[in-house]
């Protein structure tokens, strides 16, 4: 089982990445990538937070195959958005990175000897 840290740097990595690949100010790449791996790694905790590990059968519909799929469907479409206003674009930014880290652990998950429920 994947433990808190382990989450935490996977999802920093992830929230770092999408932040950078979702930058507007095309000179802030290392200041955008160091704010979404922050973001990334409290993000990150977010399923076991809602489902904590109390026991070897906590993971739930949070982290379900079903759940990552809405997830990623959900970010396809955040993605995609062309948002004009700053706080528009402040909002699609935090949501990307929460979403990418919040996979990251599923797709961690997943690959543990439990995996992950299908719903
Ligand atoms: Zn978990």
């Amino acid at each position: 089982m994947a433990n808190r840290v382990e989450h935490e740097i996977i999802g920093a990595i992830a929230g770092g990445t999408v932040a950078a690949l979702n930058n507007d100010a095309k000179d802030q790449y290392a200041v955008n990538f160091a704010a979404g791996a922050f973001l990334g790694k409290v993000a990150a905790r977010l399923p076991d937070l809602l489902e904590p590990a109390i026991h070897p059968n906590h993971r739930g519909f949070f982290h379900s195959w079903l759940f990552l799929s809405v997830l990623g469907a959900g970010m396809v479409k955040l993605w995609e958005w062309e948002p004009e206003a700053t706080n528009q674009k402040v909002l699609k930014w935090a949501l990307l990175v929460t979403g990418a880290a919040y996979a990251s652990h599923l797709l961690r998950d997943s690959i543990t000897p439990k995996s992950l429920p299908i719903v």
